[in-house]
């Protein structure tokens, strides 16, 4: 396999849109599971009260369990609750639990709102002896504070699209609201990428939508695709990311092509956001 380059620095990256089922938890497990074998040290951190990006890295999160609402609540810090993902010794994650659903009004009341994940997250990555080339953020399918932090803790947004009929509907709102992030939050947010998922190779209409996209943001969509793969989506049954569960398949296939693909960006990702801070 091609060798995957490690980048110059951590790429901060929220894995966002506000579409339910698009793949945005699919697309970052295994695509942090995928970088993680290639060699690189990842940190995802589960943002979504559902807790799906803990069950597919193998990592208990049941109500009561540590997870990342206690380090919203301030009662933790990263390090006490982060765990290595069993498939990946490279691959650690902070887990989400149910609990994270009260945090939103919590956090309603707080003065730091916006910054409390990306505070804990520089005190962690201050103290922790580990680089990590890449801390994904897991995001729940809303535009709420929860998704807010993840926003002002990344300097980049991974926006997964799902190649059916309304794929567009509401991108617009996605794009506008990062947008907002960026002018009065976040200068170093940049929407770097953009992933077909579920992608029907024997539709005309999965083309379709790959090519719109495509016409709308040239520069962010990645070649690869993600083709519809029953072993993706059975993967997460297993406690799994499909690179462990079913390597050779076409789903790890596509996904450890779209990890190379993203690190292959890496050098010019970096030049952006670092163009988009001295435009500040
Ligand atoms: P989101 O996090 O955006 O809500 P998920 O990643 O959880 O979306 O995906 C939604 C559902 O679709 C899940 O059941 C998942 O297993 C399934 N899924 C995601 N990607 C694929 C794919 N490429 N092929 C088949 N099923 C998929
Ligand atoms: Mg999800």
């Amino acid at each position: 396999a091609k060798p995957v380059p490690r980048p110059a620095r951590t790429r901060f990256i929220a894995v966002a849109n506000q579409k339910g089922g698009v793949g945005k938890t699919t697309s970052t497990v295994n695509i942090a599971a995928a970088l993680a074998k290639a060699g690189s040290h990842v940190l995802v951190i589960d943002m979504d009260p559902q807790g799906n990006a803990s069950t597919a890295l193998g990592i208990p999160h049941g109500s009561g369990q540590p997870s990342v609402y206690d380090v919203i609540e301030g009662r933790s810090g990263i390090a006490d609750i982060m765990v290595q993902c069993p498939d990946f010794p490279t691959l650690h994650v902070v887990p989400s639990s149910i609990d994270l659903s009260g945090a939103e009004l919590e956090l309603a009341d707080m003065q730091n709102r916006n910054t409390v994940l990306k505070q804990a997250l520089q005190t962690f990555l201050s103290q922790s002896g580990t680089h990590y080339d890449y801390v994904f953020f897991d995001c729940a399918p809303s535009l709420g504070l929860l998704v807010l932090n993840a926003l002002c803790a990344a300097h980049e947004v991974f926006i997964p699209i799902q190649a059916e009929y309304y794929a567009l509907e509401g991108l617009g709102q996605l794009v506008h609201t990062i947008g907002l992030a960026q002018s009065t939050l976040n200068r170093n947010l940049i929407i770097s990428t953009i992933l077909i998922t579920m992608y029907d190779r024997r539709t005309l209409l999965s083309k379709e939508v790959y090519d719109e996209v495509k016409r709308h943001y040239p520069a962010l969509v990645l070649n690869t695709t993600i083709p519809r793969s029953v072993r993706i989506s059975e993967a997460p049954s297993f406690n799994q990311t499909v690179i462990a569960y079913d390597p050779h398949g076409a789903g790890a296939v596509a996904y450890r092509e779209a990890a190379l693909e993203m690190a292959e960006r890496s050098a010019s990702v970096l030049q952006q956001i670092e163009d988009t801070r001295n435009e500040g």
